[in-house]
């Protein structure tokens, strides 16, 4: 009996999990990283997706198929170690400036809002400043057309001035999910206003093409 315990406290103890399907753990990268089925599964791509429009950003792959499945789960249950290995991934595709600072976007809803745009800011290890608040409560961006994203989003977003410090600083925002960018864009507008310098857009996923038009 004795026995049968230990060696079971020492397989949680020795034998490294995948973060994600917490299965047994195969792979030559650390073992914060996700293993081989995992990340053949998700096909991420090896040098991330990059664009420049509407604003310059860089994702870790598609919103699409199982990255898009693990979002939407990590949104709920916030899995810890899933999220550290993904945010891992996205922090070895791109290096950010050694200037940058990162600030999450605040989240729409005053309840339950999504916890990930802050966890992942904190979780690439930069410099990580809230400059940006919300004037108000808009409506949830989830149901809305591009057109009604926008005028959501007029003034929303207030943003703190820019101190001494920030002067020499590039601000990178921070969000999970980049979908029609009306979000970030409305956010960029507030932190210029402020007098920062706002070089781009680092997010988890890119929400396809075909789906934005929707
Ligand atoms: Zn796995």
């Amino acid at each position: 009996m004795h026995r049968a315990l230990l060696s079971f406290a020492q397989t949680l103890l020795i034998e490294p999990r995948c973060p994600i399907c917490d299965g047994p753990w195969d792979n030559p990268l650390p073992p914060t990283a996700p293993c081989t089925t995992c990340l053949d599964a998700l096909a991420l791509p090896c040098q991330g997706l990059k664009g420049l429009q509407p604003l310059p950003w860089c994702a870790l792959g598609s919103y699409a198929g199982p990255l898009r499945q693990l979002l939407l789960k990590l949104r709920q249950q916030r899995q810890g170690k899933a999220l550290v290995a993904l945010v891992q991934l996205l922090s070895d595709r791109f290096t950010l400036p050694a200037t940058a600072v990162l600030v999450p976007i605040p989240s729409w809803k005053r309840q339950r809002s999504n916890p990930l745009p802050q966890r992942i800011a904190l979780g690439l290890g930069r410099p990580t400043t809230e400059l940006l608040h919300r004037n108000r409560a808009g409506l949830s961006q989830h149901h809305l057309n591009k057109r009604q994203r926008e005028t959501n989003l007029i003034g929303a977003f207030q943003a703190c001035p820019l101190d001494r410090q920030g002067a020499h600083c590039s601000v990178w925002l921070v969000d999970d999910i980049l979908t029609t960018g009306s979000t970030a864009l409305a956010a960029r507008e507030a932190l210029e206003a402020a007098g920062h310098r706002v070089a781009g857009l680092i997010c988890l996923a890119r929400t396809p093409a075909r789906e934005r038009r929707r």
